[in-house]
């Protein structure tokens, strides 16, 4: 161990703390240098001047308390896995010693800590349960003799049972202690720390670390959040220069092709939105560079045809187009609509054909082998203008002679490397135009789509009806039978009924989709409520539909991605013609799926669904010109945490407001796309929602640099931390746009 300030970001931790800790810490965090170490902020901190005094505790609320550990107990609890650590502790603030009962699910880390006779400041919200206060799961540090008596803010780091925060922080003691400030360079330019207000590296990390106040830690971590919006968007920038220094066709289209073939045949007129963005990526199309554009549109606002009308432009230029789909059922829909939209004039190759015709062809993994080298031979041969398909189109066997435009659906499902598959099909880069029904806010867009242009769709066509949203508590026998009889009531009138399960049976989940997190209750001594039957699945909900008798004589199909394609197409088929009247399925109709005469959509057990995936799947309904019914049926009490979500979707179908909820509630590897991948987090400190200033201005000052004089080269320490920064992980995010 030394004291001497010697050490760099690079030095290895094993030298600072010797073998056998080191290995410790690698074991929990996977950190060996010193500048890791540093990198392991606290979550927030806690404060001796915000302390309660038990006694005095207001309900409801968040507090902060220093008490001593009475009693320890540990229960295991009845409907789940896993204990609950009781822990009484009090304090001597009030009149006479008050004591409060905290408890902690699975508190492993409590249970080592938090010894009898022990003190230690605890933070948490105040709840009631069985006439109690109780703290549930409250975050605390525990407190040594000299420790009680000083007024620092204590940090609190995100730990582990083996790794509980007080030995954190007596490493980042020990760490810090060492730091010689000449082994952490400053890269961020001084103008620019002037401007943002933001203290230097070093200092910056012995306040986030050491606070004399909260207000210093906090300031601290702006300087970290700001130094990683700075990195992300200067990489984004440089990303742009490069894109706009590539060559791309320019697509003029001809006055009197195709599109305008099209726009005479257009039964409605365009809403504003889809004119103005359709002369965004019209623009787009007729530079030399490709066109790297989002357009995010509400669920029903007409992306489809914005992207048809790019992809006439295209073709009327000579060029073929691609439209990538998430799922098979979307890329039949997707192939069903474009063709029904062009009519003759998506004839091409068909006998007798319109002689402006172009031909459009669908490729999902389930064509036969003839079919599939029909298809293969039309867009080989530059026949087919429109090739509609999913991940098929990626394979090798799949080639253009001069694909001009890709169109993907629904992005967030599609890798860098698919993208750059379709990519590479052209000699030049093709444009590529990405639709998006989630609306993103542009903060977030440009953080977590990077470098693209965005169009915005907030307009609906007219005549759509207004979707009404409510919340059915299924422990009510009577509402039960209410929703049937709703159901009942849509199909005697010749409507159509959406009745969406969670999962595909007991064991199978669809394949890209995660059930949202459901907290317990709080305050649950280990019980979760009244008990509530598994998860719906779309086996149980056909045999429950089917043995009914009300609707014995109703046409009742199934739907989901497991399903054979030729089995899915024809239950989509029956319900898309009216033969069947209910379609029971999974999310695989949360996009795209447009069925004009849905009026009602059943959700069982909405909580496993995300605020954007409910927001999507009513929009299936309503698009007819007929008022629609979105019932959001739970067996969860009205109190459940998990019902919050439920009743923002039910308050709104103001998507884009949703989407702040969503994106609130979310964590922010969902948002990135993290973990799916399994990869770390891809940013450590910013948080998308809450900085959307800050990146917004790190953008501003990222811009700068780039287009300044000399750009990035000269600041060589910002470049080498900037190319540091951008390490695989993150360039696979970065090419997300
Ligand atoms: P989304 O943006 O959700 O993908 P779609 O492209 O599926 O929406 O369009 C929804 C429906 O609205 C389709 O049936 C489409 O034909 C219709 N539509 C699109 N544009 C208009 C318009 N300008 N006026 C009337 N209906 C339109
Ligand atoms: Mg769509």
């Amino acid at each position: 161990m030394t004291a001497s300030p010697e050490f760099t970001s690079d030095t290895p931790l094993n030298t600072v703390l010797g073998a056998a800790s080191a290995r410790k810490v690698e074991t929990a965090f996977g950190y060996t240098t010193v500048g890791q170490m540093l990198s392991h902020f606290p979550r927030r901190y806690m404060e001796i001047g915000e302390l309660s005094k038990i006694s005095e505790l207001p309900v409801g609320e968040d507090v902060t308390i220093v008490a001593e550990v009475k009693t320890v107990n540990q229960r295991r609890m009845h409907s789940r896995s896993g204990f609950l650590l009781e822990v009484v502790v009090s304090d001597a603030l009030g009149p006479e010693q008050s004591t409060l009962r905290m408890t902690f699910f699975n508190g492993y880390e409590a249970k080592k800590e938090l010894q009898v006779g022990s003190t230690a400041m605890f933070s948490g919200k105040v709840t009631i349960y069985r006439n109690h206060m109780e703290l549930t799961h409250p975050e605390y540090s525990l407190l040594d003799t000299a420790e009680r008596a000083d007024p620092r803010p204590i940090p609190i780091y995100p730990a582990t049972a083996k790794f509980p925060n007080k030995k954190i922080r007596e490493i980042m003691e020990m760490v810090l202690a060492g730091v010689d400030p000449l082994g952490f360079p400053e890269f961020i330019p001084e103008s620019v720390l002037e401007k943002q207000r933001i203290p230097g590296r070093v200092v910056a990390y012995e306040n986030i670390h050491r606070p004399q106040t909260v207000a210093q830690g906090y300031a601290a971590r702006k300087r970290f959040a700001f130094e990683e919006a700075f990195l992300l968007q200067l990489a984004l920038a440089q990303r742009r220069v490069h894109r706009l220094q590539q060559p791309a066709i320019a697509r003029r289209g001809t006055g009197d092709g195709l599109l305008a073939a099209f726009d005479k045949t257009l039964p409605f007129t365009l809403t504003d939105g889809q004119v103005l963005a359709g002369m965004e990526i019209s623009e787009d199309l007729v530079r030399g560079h490709p066109m790297n554009r989002l357009l995010q549109g509400e669920v029903g606002s007409g992306k489809t045809l914005v992207a048809l009308r790019a992809m006439l432009q295209v073709i009327d230029s000579g060029g073929q187009t691609a439209l990538l789909a998430p799922t098979e059922v979307l890329a039949q829909q997707h192939h069903q609509s474009i063709k029904k939209l062009l009519g003759s004039l998506g004839t091409g190759g068909e006998l007798g054909s319109d002689p402006r015709a172009t031909r459009v062809d669908l490729l999902t993994g389930s064509a036969g082998a003839k079919e599939r080298k029909r298809v293969l031979l039309g867009a080989a041969s530059g026949e087919t203008g429109i090739l509609v398909g999913t991940h098929s189109l990626l394979s090798d066997m799949v080639s253009f002679v001069d694909l001009g435009l890709v169109v993907v659906d629904e992005q967030h499902r599609f890798g860098v490397e698919q993208r750059d598959a379709l990519r590479s099909k052209a000699d030049t880069p093709p444009h590529m135009l990405v639709m998006t029904a989630t609306p993103i806010p542009r903060t977030v867009a440009m953080t977590v789509f990077g470098d693209l242009e965005v169009s915005l769709m907030r307009t609906l066509p007219p005549g759509r009806a207004p979707i009404a949203t409510h919340l059915v508590p299924l422990q009510l026998p009577a509402m039960q039978q209410r929703l049937f009889a709703r159901m009942v009531e849509e199909t005697a009138k010749g409507h159509q009924v959406y009745v969406v399960c969670p999962r595909i049976s007991e064991k199978v989940l669809e394949d890209d989709y995660l059930p949202m997190p459901v907290e317990p209750m709080p305050n649950t001594a280990g019980d979760d409520g009244p008990a509530r039957p598994a998860t719906m699945t779309v086996e149980k909900m056909m045999e429950l539909l089917q043995s009914m008798d009300i609707f014995a004589n109703t046409e009742i199909r199934a739907l989901h991605g497991r399903m054979p394609s030729e089995e899915k197409a024809e239950a989509m088929q029956a319900f898309d013609s009216g033969r069947a009247s209910i379609l029971v399925s999974t999310t695989v109709i949360e996009v795209g799926v447009d069925v004009h005469n849905a009026t009602l959509m059943v959700i069982i057990d909405a909580e496993n669904f995300g605020i954007s995936q409910l927001h999507q799947l009513r929009g299936r309904i309503g698009r007819g010109g007929l008022p629609g019914t979105c019932l959001m049926a739970t067996w969860l009490d009205a109190e459940h945490p998990s019902v919050a979500r439920l009743r923002a979707v039910e308050s709104t179908t103001d998507g884009f407001l949703l989407a702040e909820s969503d994106l609130n509630e979310r964590r922010e590897g969902d948002i990135l796309g993290a973990n799916q991948s399994g990869s770390r987090s891809t940013l450590k400190v910013l948080r998308v929602m809450k900085d959307a200033k800050l990146i917004a201005r790190a953008r501003e000052a990222a811009e700068s640099v780039v287009d300044g004089e000399a750009g990035l080269g000269s600041y060589p320490g910002l470049q080498a931390a900037v190319e540091e920064w951008v390490d695989e992980d993150m360039q696979a995010f970065l090419e997300r746009g």
